[in-house]
């Protein structure tokens, strides 16, 4: 077991997602020493992990690593561990890495470890249908993907042929709409001509929700459009349709009025909940704070743990004022926590509550199209679309993953072509899928 020991205002981050990272950044004016502990190593840019599910983009474009990005700030170590506990009296962070255990002391502490996936109380589906949280994911959801196309291709019997090339997609957030609009391009566009014994437009995508539209937030009109080109591209929308249940070959929905339809598809993408880090529930204990439906923390205003004043949780992890989980409230309350942390060092009057400045929304639907809300303004199409570009390319982190991410953008949106495609077996096997070398089944 190894100490860390420092001698200025320590301040502990959990997490390099985008609420760690911002609050890490900020802290460089504050005269403190920082201590990051990440499960990972890379900072992840979850918005676009679609595309590296579905052959765009590399992962590394998406998820440079921490000590890259941070590598200039000496005032800040990083350190690999996966958190399970931290001590509030103690005021000690304990993380664990192969099979080093580190007690990391803290004065102030940022608690930014996001969410993970939601199969909402039904973790057994989640070994047929993979959620799309992390870099894993995406990974082996793109294994997956492009691996139905090659078991239809050897496959004689038609019943089982159309059971590959069906997936189904559920949620129809904006993750789902985005897997839904690409899996759609791939079979249309992309692979269309490269396989002799199956048509690849033969493809069906059954995009499945719970609730009674497509894209909820941005709005009925921009809702209805996003439907209406998603069946464009052949998607089918089937909203109003619970998934009850789902195996290696199927899933099943049930309707209102409790019908129930099973639908054959050998590939399951599940976009459709998260629940906050279990970290929550170890803040929760100690402190009395209450959890969420989603299990996320409340927090006070100022986004300290309630009776813990030097402890910010912040991102996907709380619940305050309604706030979305969205990168935005994530990044906004990094920065907040650490001007916070460096007010009180000054001897500052306490900040003001935290207010969540909404910068808008944006999904894509397909190449050159995609809805967007900002402020009372909202858009669909390519306007929308080229909003899209234009802020994702901002926000990439990295100039080099900007440059190859735009030059990748430019081979699939303009051309038909995907960069990523190659599929690796270990990509697979982390659940029952068969491997890309044995005969389906
Ligand atoms: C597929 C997808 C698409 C999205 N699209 C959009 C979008 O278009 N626009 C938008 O605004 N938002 C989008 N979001 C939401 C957005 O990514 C999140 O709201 C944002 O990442 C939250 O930031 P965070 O810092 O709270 O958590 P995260 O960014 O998830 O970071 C959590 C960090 O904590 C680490 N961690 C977790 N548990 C532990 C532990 N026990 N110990 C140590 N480290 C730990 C993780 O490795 C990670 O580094 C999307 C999310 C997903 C999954």
């Amino acid at each position: 077991m190894t100490d860390t020991v420092s001698r200025r205002h320590h301040v502990v981050v959990i997490g390099s997602g985008f609420g760690g990272l911002f609050a890490a950044k900020r802290l460089k004016r504050a005269g403190v020493d920082v201590t990051m502990i990440s499960r990972t190593t890379h900072h992840l840019f979850q918005p676009l992990l679609y595309q590296v599910a579905t052959g765009i983009l590399s992962e590394g474009e998406i998820a440079p690593a921490a000590r890259e990005v941070l590598r200039r700030r000496k005032y800040l170590e990083i350190l690999l561990g996966d958190v399970t506990d931290i001590d509030l009296d103690a005021h000690t962070v304990t993380s664990v890495a192969g099979d080093a255990s580190t007690v990391t002391p803290y004065d102030s502490l940022i608690v930014a470890a996001g969410a993970t996936t939601s199969y909402f109380g039904h973790d057994e589906f989640a070994a047929n249908a993979p959620g799309l949280k992390s870099v894993d994911d995406a990974l082996e959801l793109r294994a997956r993907i492009l691996a139905a196309f090659e078991y239809a291709e050897l496959e004689a019997d038609e019943k089982a042929r159309d059971e590959w090339l069906t997936f189904a997609v559920v949620g129809a957030g904006a993750t789902g709409v985005e897997m839904a609009g690409q899996i759609s391009e791939l079979a249309h566009r992309t692979l269309v001509k490269e396989f002799r014994r199956i048509d690849t437009r033969r493809t069906r995508i059954v995009l499945v929700d719970a609730l009674d539209d497509v894209l909820g937030t941005f709005g009925t009109k921009l809702s209805a459009g996003a439907a209406r080109q998603l069946e464009k591209m052949g998607v089918e929308v089937w909203l109003s349709e619970r998934v009850v249940d789902v195996d290696d070959h199927s899933i099943t929905v049930e309707d209102r009025s409790g019908a129930r339809t099973r639908l054959p598809a050998r590939t399951v993408v599940w976009a459709a909940g998260v629940q906050a880090s279990s970290l929550t529930k170890t803040l929760a204990e100690q402190s009395g704070a209450e959890l969420d439906r989603g299990g996320r923390v409340k927090v006070q205003p100022d986004c300290t743990l309630p009776g813990h004043p030097d402890v910010f949780v912040i991102g996907d992890m709380m619940s305050l004022n309604d706030y979305p989980g969205v990168a935005q409230v994530a990044m906004q309350q990094g920065k907040y926590a650490a001007d916070a942390i460096r007010g009180r060092l000054r001897h500052k009057p306490e900040p003001k509550p935290f207010h969540y400045f909404d910068k808008g929304s944006m999904a894509t639907i397909s190449r050159f199209r995609a809805v967007a809300s900002i402020g009372p303004f909202r858009f669909g199409g390519f306007i929308a679309w080229v909003l899209w570009l234009i802020v994702h390319i901002m926000y990439l982190v990295g100039f080099k993953n900007r440059v190859t991410t735009v030059l990748h953008w430019a081979v699939s949106f303009i051309g038909r072509g995907r960069a990523q495609r190659a599929v690796s077996d270990r990509l697979m096997i982390s659940r029952s899928t068969p491997s890309t070398t044995s005969q389906p089944s």
